[in-house]
């Protein structure tokens, strides 16, 4: 067998020319969005008003499996992909552990995560749509950055209101979105109604992804030539996240290796869902089997204690809703360090492969996450994002298994991105600081008795 490199990549000729639609491949085809007002399915008409039209076609596309990347969205990808799978032979070394790890590190952009993948593909659809730009919200600010470089590539207006607490908090993210030329405003804020509404009720409120969420999509509805854009959750993003698992699996496929365990930390799910696609397309197809791992921190707890239900995307109620795996959208999660993690749904494809028994679903603490960030950063040389850590996390931990067992299996995760930003989050750890809030049961059901009444 031919010796791998501690690198794979890919020719250019070779990176992926569509994106894959695993929706084409699913038996039970996750639920529609509906119209909160109505009950109904959301029509493409409904969403054409807060969408981009190019976009709400892929969103309701649950028939084609591929779907051509356009050239323009291609050569961006060549300016920071392929990603590069790296075998971690160090860390399989430290853990001396038979089995075989690897992943796929999406950080090697400037937004430093996979966000840029999806933002690059939504700000191209805006263009050539004629829009003069697009809105959106931000936590931690991941995608808020990716977004604000994909627009000033494409010379397009961007709006993000960043969650208060972070933009109090993560000034340098705040400012790199504005050396992109994006305008970023504090959310809750008194540009939009539902901002005025909520500071008037909660005055001094530090704000959440919900509420920000609210106000993107009002700005976005209520200017002429401006669409709403989401980093995750959807439908479309998972499609254009594809490109992960694809170029995984092209560049395992050139050395014949195959995947046992696939993990990935799961947000809003579009990492996830990016990089098992292919696999679980063979999974589906019943053409391989593979074991998939959603790794999620236990302060929110969707997939492992949520319920499988219709609910709103946003605090505000404005969005249209989505049957996922949720813990209720008025749940506000403690503070977390895994900002990009603190979403109270989760895709509603990898809602129902989930609960279609197609993938696994874990919650680990944050302490035990930050603990491992530090010991792959030590070996691997990576500073890890601490939401991409839970993936490692998981990685470790099934590699510790092999090492019990004897079993010489092949693992692969996704490493999301860097953890530049996070230092606050690494000093705390470092201090012993970090607190580790896990939901009570009384929460959770209180929250989850709150979802909105819908009889399917
Ligand atoms: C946003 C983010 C995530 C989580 O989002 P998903 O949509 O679940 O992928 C994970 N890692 C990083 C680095 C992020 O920025």
């Amino acid at each position: 067998m031919t010796d791998i490199p501690y690198k794979i990549y890919l020719e250019e000729t070779e990176l992926p020319k569509s994106w894959y639609n695993l929706r084409a491949d699913m038996i039970n085809k996750p639920a529609p969005l509906l119209n909160p007002g109505t009950g109904k399915p959301m029509t493409a008409e409904e969403l054409s008003a807060v969408f981009c039209s190019d976009l709400v076609a892929q969103e309701l596309d649950e028939t084609n499996p591929y779907i051509e990347i356009p050239k323009e969205i291609r050569d961006f990808y060549k300016m920071y992909r392929p990603a590069p799978l790296v075998r971690a032979y160090c860390l399989e070394e430290k853990l001396q552990t038979p089995a075989k790890i690897y992943y796929k590190f999406e950080g090697n952009n400037t937004s430093g995560s996979h966000k840029l993948n999806s933002a690059i593909a939504q700000a191209y659809y805006a263009k050539k749509q004629g829009l003069k730009g697009v809105t959106t919200e931000t936590g931690a600010g991941q995608w808020g950055t990716a977004l604000s470089m994909a627009c000033a590539y494409l010379g397009l207006d961007c709006r993000v209101y960043m969650v208060k607490v972070s933009y109090e908090q993560k000034p340098f993210r705040r400012e790199v979105m504005r050396t992109y030329g994006a305008s970023v405003t504090p959310s809750p804020s008194m540009n939009t109604e539902v901002g005025r509404k909520i500071l008037a009720e909660h005055p001094g409120t530090t704000g959440s992804l919900g509420c920000a969420i609210s106000e993107a999509v009002e700005d976005a509805v209520t200017h002429e030539g401006y669409r709403y854009v989401l980093g995750s959750v959807l439908n479309q993003v998972l499609l254009h996240q594809s490109v992960i698992g694809l170029e995984a699996k092209a560049a395992m496929d050139k050395y014949g290796i195959k995947p046992d365990i696939i993990i990935g930390c799961a947000g809003g799910g579009s990492n996830l869902g990016g990089l098992i696609a292919p696999f679980m397309g063979e999974k589906l197809r019943g053409e391989a089997d593979y074991k998939f791992i959603a790794v999620e921190p236990a302060s929110c707890p969707s997939f492992t204690r949520g319920t499988f239900a219709y609910d709103f995307c946003d605090t505000g109620m404005i969005c249209p809703l989505a049957k996922m795996y949720t813990i209720g959208s008025s749940y506000i999660p403690a503070p977390n360090h895994a900002g990009g993690l603190r979403f109270h749904g989760m895709s509603p494809v990898l809602s129902q492969l989930y609960h279609d028994g197609y993938m696994e679903a874990r919650s680990v603490k944050q302490t035990d996450v930050f603990e491992a960030a530090e010991y792959f950063a030590r070996c691997e040389g990576i500073l890890p994002a601490p939401e991409s850590s839970h993936a490692i996390k998981a990685a470790i931990d099934e590699a510790l298994a092999c090492k019990e067992t004897g079993e010489e299996k092949t693992i692969l995760f996704g490493l999301t991105g860097t953890g530049y930003f996070d230092m606050v989050a690494y000093e705390k750890f470092h201090n012993g600081e970090m607190t580790n809030y896990i939901p009570t049961d009384e929460e959770l059901a209180e929250s989850i008795a709150k979802l909105p009444k819908v009889s399917e």
